[in-house]
């Protein structure tokens, strides 16, 4: 159920509505918005009676959120959220016309690799860069990612750049490391289901890229945010990534209508990834641009400065110099939509 608060509503009014829902043993979520605030309930087993709540002062209405998906859902928040990553004054905002680009290795392979990728990403125009640390492959013999040395990597990278840094936890236990050092937590397509780490990165301050699951619908996709979102973290950035199908003219397919449909129907930010989408360099390009003109808020994009020498996912690596194409490309695209790869005053702050 949301309890829709009337513009007039008094901070002492929603705080009123919070204590009610919370004394009945349910969670109380305030949605601010743009012309009122409402307030979200989950945790109740069964259907309320908007009455309890009609009658307290300050509430315009209660109604019935018929989603099961409750907060995720645009039912709830009708405008676009818009997710902080890192400080005010030097982060990056991610779903409003700014588009966020992420790019960098798949893996931190070493301290040298990560600062070349982070400077070419760095000078093409992206604000985030991207590295695993900890990779969950899928045999057990591959280069399994150097941990917290390439976390610490990554924090240089950070303070000699100023790029935000957008990396991978694997499970609960882990998430107390990554969680110090990265600007935003990335949920990994194969952990899409992974519902105590969905929980715990819920449980977090920072930012969560949820990654699609290789072969999860649109509904199982949004659960999984809500299960996020249910324990207080809003800050929630969807990403496609390719689905499995019979094509085989690339790893997965990239299901770009997924875009238009997430917005539809929730209010969080959707980005996509054209490399592990296609898993072919000469693909990535054209389903960036295609991404863009989709209307995603972004991209997350896999760029080495050696690829055919990578440890992972080196062939659907672009080189340093393909990425600056690629940012050409999408920031023209991005100008017939009313979007930028920059912010609004010009160019990033360095
Ligand atoms: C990655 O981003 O390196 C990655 C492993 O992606 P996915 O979880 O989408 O396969
Ligand atoms: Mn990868």
């Amino acid at each position: 159920m949301l309890v829709v608060m009337k513009p007039q509503a008094t901070e002492e009014d929603i705080r009123r509505v919070a204590a009610k829902i919370e004394a009945m043993g349910f969670r109380a979520h305030l949605i601010p918005g743009a012309q009122r605030t409402a307030v979200g309930i989950t945790g109740n087993p069964g259907p309320l009676d908007p009455a309890e709540f009609e009658s307290l002062p300050g509430v315009a209405e209660a109604i019935r959120v018929s989603k099961p998906y409750k907060l995720v859902s645009r039912e709830v928040k009708p405008e676009n959220s818009v997710i902080q990553v890192g400080p005010a004054e030097a982060g990056v905002r991610i779903g409003g016309p700014e588009l966020g680009i992420i790019a960098g290795p798949c893996a931190v392979e070493s301290r040298e690799q990560l600062l070349l990728a982070a400077e070419a990403v760095k000078k093409a125009g992206a604000r985030l860069l991207r590295g695993g640390a900890f990779k969950p492959r899928t045999s057990p013999y591959s280069f399994q990612g150097l941990g917290r040395p390439a976390l610490e990597a990554l924090a240089e990278a950070r303070r000699q750049f100023g790029l935000m840094i957008v990396t991978e936890t694997i499970d609960p236990e882990n998430c107390d490391l990554v969680e110090e050092y990265a600007d935003v937590l990335q949920v990994g397509a194969r952990n899409m289901q992974n519902f105590s780490l969905l929980k715990r990165v819920g449980r977090s301050p920072k930012p969560v890229l949820l990654k699609r699951g290789l072969s999860a619908t649109l509904e199982e996709f949004l659960m999984a945010a809500e299960y996020v979102l249910s324990e207080g973290n809003y800050n929630v950035i969807l990403c496609e990534r390719g689905v499995r199908t019979f094509s085989d003219h690339s790893r997965n397919t990239l299901d770009l209508s997924l875009v238009p449909a997430v917005k539809s129907l929730s209010h969080l930010p959707i980005l996509v990834d054209p490399s592990h989408g296609t898993g072919r360099r000469d693909k990535v390009i054209p389903m960036a641009r295609a991404a863009v003109a989709a209307g995603a808020d972004g991209l997350i994009v896999e760029v080495h400065p050696d690829p055919d020498r990578a440890l992972s996912d080196g062939y659907q690596s672009l080189f340093p110099s393909q990425f600056q194409e690629l940012m050409n490309q999408v920031t023209a695209i991005a100008a017939v939509l009313g979007r930028s790869t920059q912010p609004r005053s010009g160019m990033a702050p360095s």
